[in-house]
């Protein structure tokens, strides 16, 4: 069976815990922080593994990834940092996509600098641009496809070749897509991070981000400084997680629909000047967002016609939607 067959079973029934002492079908959650040694040389300690909450969720995230191994994190911007600082030193360059989401930004411009860490930001999304930024002391590509807030697409397997022939690893924030609708590792990238905070979870009621790989090194190194740093997630998120993905599939599949439908309404109104969604027709990159990913999301960006007051008119006359976040450092061009 593909992986991809197997999804809706994998959600449900990967990873889970047996209650063998009752037989309750939902896993239970393990709040112990103290766990005693399998023998004098197996550490326990619940920041050095995945208890078994975590385990469970990172059993399934690694299946549903297609990876080997997945670590579980407090939240989105937890993983990623760990991630990116466990791969990086002092004197190190790491080449980024120009759009990406304003938190990893941030963080970036400004502790990177602190760090001794060299960064540059894309000019296009093709991998020539990506290229063109090459230096000897480049380590590492960072993507974010479908990206925060542009939804900009980069060409997965034409950049992972680039970066195999180069010598340089590959990390990805896959949170707008979900795995229902991108693998990034299918296409090479060795690193694939989520807030699970997002869809993963999809009832807005927790915080929690993973990180997942094929390789036994790359998970080794993130592992150290993540229980070094303590970026681990409690027990009670990492059960509601799995709680949520049970239902992913579903959800993913309906997104894709209500996406396609909001856009293509907003597209057709007089009020709108722009609509941006990978699977119009009419957006730029609609030919390449078809050929890496099998739905496009629940997220559509638009302008209004109009200025600044007309936009703030609309956001104070949803009836429906929340205005609820919004990053001044994102490159809104
Ligand atoms: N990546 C993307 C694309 C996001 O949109 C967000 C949050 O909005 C994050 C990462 C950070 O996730 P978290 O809030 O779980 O730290």
């Amino acid at each position: 069976m593909t992986k991809k067959k197997n999804f809706k079973t994998l959600c449900v029934h990967e990873g889970e815990l047996k209650d063998t002492q009752f037989k309750g079908v939902v896993s239970p959650i393990y709040l112990s922080s103290a766990y005693a040694f399998e023998d004098v040389d197996i550490k326990r300690y619940p920041r050095y593994f995945n208890t078994p909450n975590q385990e469970a969720l990172a059993l399934k995230l690694a299946a549903l990834e297609g990876g080997e191994a997945a670590l579980i994190f407090g939240s989105g911007m937890a993983a990623i940092s760990t991630a990116l600082l466990s791969h990086l030193e002092k004197g190190d360059h790491i080449i980024l996509q120009n759009d990406i989401y304003g938190g990893t930004r941030n963080f970036i411009k400004k502790e990177f600098p602190k760090l001794g860490i060299d960064f540059s930001f894309t000019e296009g999304l093709q991998s020539k641009d990506f290229n063109a930024l090459l230096r000897p002391n480049t380590k590492g590509i960072y993507i974010e496809t479908p990206s925060n807030p542009l939804l900009k697409i980069v060409d997965l397997k034409a950049l992972s070749l680039l970066a195999k022939e180069t010598g340089v690893w590959t990390m990805i924030d896959n949170t707008f897509a979900s795995p229902i609708n991108q693998r990034p590792l299918e296409f090479n990238v060795d690193i694939v991070m989520h807030s699970a905070t997002k869809y993963l979870n999809g009832h807005s009621d927790m915080i929690g981000g993973v990180a997942i790989t094929n390789s036994e090194k790359i998970a080794e190194e993130i592992g150290f400084l993540q229980n070094s740093v303590g970026a681990i997630q409690g027990p009670f998120d990492a059960f509601l997680a799995l709680r949520g993905l049970k239902t992913l599939p579903i959800r993913v599949k309906q997104h894709n629909y209500n996406g396609l439908k909001v856009a293509e309404f907003l597209e057709s109104s007089p009020f709108v000047e722009k609509v941006i969604y990978p699977g119009l027709d009419s957006f730029d990159q609609f030919d390449l967002a078809k050929s890496q990913m099998d739905g496009f999301g629940g997220i559509v960006s638009f302008y209004l016609k109009g200025n600044l007051e007309n936009t703030k008119r609309f956001l104070e006359n949803c009836e429906i939607f929340s205005f609820i976040e919004t990053d001044p450092d994102s490159p809104i061009v």
